[in-house]
């Protein structure tokens, strides 16, 4: 038999997929569920971005386009980033992607070769971990527990900078804590990137839209703009759009990165259709005010989890500034026991509250931590309140 790569075997499956998966087999069986497991946005696209899509079907050219996307599609993206701070930019500092997860595996290939080292804070999303692992990379996971906020710190960041690391991959807002960087905490974290050169800076900043209480978004390169030359910033329609399903994903970067990644994408994708191209342009440059007022409405759904969290004895949740996620630290309920059934760690608690009590959320291990479980807020308003209750239950029934 012919055997496998070795890299599939370095791959596993999303323990956030295998939850969301038991979820659906007991909603199936006739449960009342209440999902707090997935990170997708819970709301649709504008009307102008169906219009766009509607009207580029209806001359679509059906051939291959730009490996590095469409003119249109980077001059909206420009906007766009403009927009956020980011200046100085043109078409040659962009590439595009099948989403942001496609955009980060190319500039994994695009930047590591075996055996090199990238670093990154855990929690992490999942992937970061699976990226390294897929292209053969070390990964150093700088531990950020929840008694640091989950924030990393400078002197962190100095102590794994000094190893050399080809790639420091970073995160904000946070998938999973729901963390925002302050400016003066970039600014911080900016000043030790300036002390070394070798290594390329990748910001995955997709939940860039979603920052509450007037942090605002910030990045090292408005701290720092010299960094301008190998740092690469990462943006996606998923999380702002709502639009997850539509699969585009944008750099911008050295021009030396836009066009290793257009070169990857040549021969990996070629390109995104036309349609998509159509709709991701409407969804940048057409009306704002859909991610404003998701904004709006997910920082009052954090104040619902944080206080109903809070208010269990033990349970600590660092108060998330940006997302749609909490991630409490739930280690009160380890070694103790709920209906009889002993829960030695995450995993066990979030088997024992999806069974008991109907209420899945994802054990932290998956992303690094495992203190903590993630909840995801975006389900219903109307069963945020009952799903809280339901944790506070399960939390008061341990013994
Ligand atoms: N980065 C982070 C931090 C994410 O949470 C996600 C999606 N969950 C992605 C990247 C991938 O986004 P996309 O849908 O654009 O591939």
């Amino acid at each position: 038999m012919p055997q496998l790569a070795q890299r599939v075997g370095r791959a596993k499956p999303s323990a956030i997929m295998v939850i969301a998966e038991k979820a659906k087999q007991l909603k199936a069986a006739g449960r009342d569920i209440i999902s707090f497991s997935i990170g997708v946005p819970n709301f649709l696209p504008g009307d102008h971005v169906y219009q766009a899509a509607r009207e580029a079907l209806s001359h679509d050219s059906g051939q291959y386009g730009s490996n590095r996307g469409a003119d249109a599609l980077l001059d909206a993206f420009l906007k766009h980033i403009e927009a956020l701070g980011f200046s100085g930019y043109g078409r040659a500092n962009l590439s595009i992607g099948i989403g942001a997860k496609q955009v980060l595996y190319n500039l994994a290939e695009a930047m590591l070769n075996e055996g090199d080292e990238i670093c990154f804070a855990a929690p992490y999303w999942t992937t970061y971990h699976d990226i390294a692992d897929i292209v053969g990379a070390k990964a150093n996971v700088l531990h950020c527990g929840p008694s640091q906020n989950y924030k990393l710190t400078p002197a962190q960041l100095e102590t794994a900078l000094a190893r050399k690391p080809k790639v420091f991959l970073f995160n904000n807002p946070s998938n999973p804590t729901g963390m925002v960087y302050t400016r003066e905490e970039i600014a911080a974290l900016a000043d030790v990137l300036v002390k070394y050169p070798d290594t390329w800076i990748v910001t995955d900043d997709i939940y860039n839209s979603m920052v509450f209480d007037g942090i605002g978004y910030h990045n090292f390169v408005f701290a720092r703009p010299e960094l301008r030359d190998r740092l690469v910033f990462v943006d996606s329609v998923s999380k702002t759009y709502g639009m997850p399903g539509w699969r585009v994903g944008l750099i911008a970067g050295p021009e030396s990165v836009a066009k290793a990644v257009t070169t990857l994408n040549s021969n990996h994708i070629t390109s995104v259709p036309e349609v998509i191209t159509a709709a991701a342009v409407a969804a940048f440059s057409g009306p704002q005010d859909i991610p404003q007022a998701k904004c709006k409405e997910f920082a009052e759904k954090r104040d619902i989890v944080v206080n109903a969290l809070k208010a269990i004895p033990g349970v600590v949740c660092p108060r998330p500034q940006g997302a749609f996620y909490a991630f409490p630290d739930i280690s009160v309920a380890f070694g103790k026991s709920h209906n009889g059934k002993r829960l030695e760690n995450d995993v066990d608690v979030c088997a024992a509250l999806l069974e008991a009590k109907g209420v899945a959320c994802v054990p932290g291990s998956a992303f690094g931590e495992p203190l903590a479980m993630r909840i995801s807020y975006t389900c219903p308003t109307a069963q945020l309140q009952p799903g809280l209750d339901r944790i506070t239950q399960f939390f008061a029934e341990l013994t």
